[in-house]
């Protein structure tokens, strides 16, 4: 399998890339037209404009022959070959004047027809060499309709992969048993966020636990067990119940920490309608 080498790249990493059939043939074109007569590529410094910096000498395949010697092609020559193309393609922009492309089109719309046709972003990062996904979600152009597709496509994809018998109606056993987990979420302190299908884990130690939202009006109610706690941790120590210390600041530790989470929380959304965590009333039936 033909890999083309890209050193340095963009990011100054190297990359390695499959070569197409019809990339290789290209290529070859290229080399042929480059090399000429010469046994080898010419080698050739490039001027970096945006560096003010010359590379060393290398064997650029964008280069062509100036006066005595090669250069390697500059932006403003590409952008030069791409308005002569452009002037005898018979296509407009949508707006009905002349397209106007930069060399750098043709990265984006790589990205963009690789990323509609399926290629996960993750590969394509790598492809393009960028060093974290964001880069290339900035990248690609995703329009509305792409993501409703896409994500319709792999709604429809797990569902053929998954057993059938897990979209069927929930009995009514079933239904109460999701309904009823969402109404024991509410405790004395908080909200519980642990997961529907799952047991508390914690012996109900909800002020230790970082599963549990807390709500900030309770903050009056956390202080008194804060200090009931503390009473508690001193009596502990005075009367040598040294395996309850252990477990009392622990415990004092998490109520301090919540505590902190609630008076935070209430600073900052002093004004916004807090929504807390959803609760599923008794509601008619609807399976999507
Ligand atoms: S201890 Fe944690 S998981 Fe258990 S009820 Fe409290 S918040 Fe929920």
């Amino acid at each position: 399998m033909p890999l083309l080498q890209i050193a340095p790249s963009k990011t100054d990493r190297e990359r390695l890339l499959v070569v197409s059939p019809e990339l290789a043939e290209a290529l070859a074109a290229v080399i042929a037209r480059v090399r000429g007569d010469n046994a080898h590529i010419p080698l050739v410094s490039r001027y970096d404009g945006a560096e003010r910096t010359h590379s060393a000498a290398l064997p650029f395949l964008c280069q062509r022959p100036t006066g005595v010697r090669n250069q390697t092609f500059s932006i403003a020559f590409v952008k030069q070959l791409l308005d002569r193309v452009v002037a005898i393609s018979p296509i407009p922009a949508a707006d009905g004047t002349a397209l106007r492309f930069t060399p750098h089109d043709f990265r984006r719309v790589f990205a963009t027809e690789a990323a509609a046709a399926g290629l996960p972003v993750h590969i394509l990062a790598k492809i393009l060499g960028h060093q974290t996904i964001a880069t290339t979600q900035i990248y690609v152009a995703i329009y509305d309709q792409d993501v409703v597709d896409h994500h319709r496509a792999f709604i429809a994809r797990r569902r053929s992969l998954r057993p059938s018998d897990e979209y069927r109606e929930p009995t009514d056993a079933e239904w109460d048993d999701f309904v009823g987990h969402f109404a024991k979420r509410k405790v004395e302190l908080g909200t519980c966020g642990r997961a529907y299908g799952t047991r508390c884990q914690h012996e109900h130690a909800c002020v230790r636990c970082p599963m549990l939202r807390p709500d900030p009006a309770q903050h009056r109610r956390l202080e008194e067990i804060i200090v009931n706690l503390h009473e508690r941790l001193a009596e502990a120590r005075d009367r040598g119940w040294l395996g309850e210390i252990e477990g009392l600041q622990a415990s004092l530790a998490g109520a301090d920490q919540k505590l902190a989470s609630m008076l935070r929380t209430a600073a900052t959304v002093s004004s916004a309608v807090q929504l807390g965590m959803p609760t599923t009333p008794a509601a008619p039936r609807t399976v999507d």
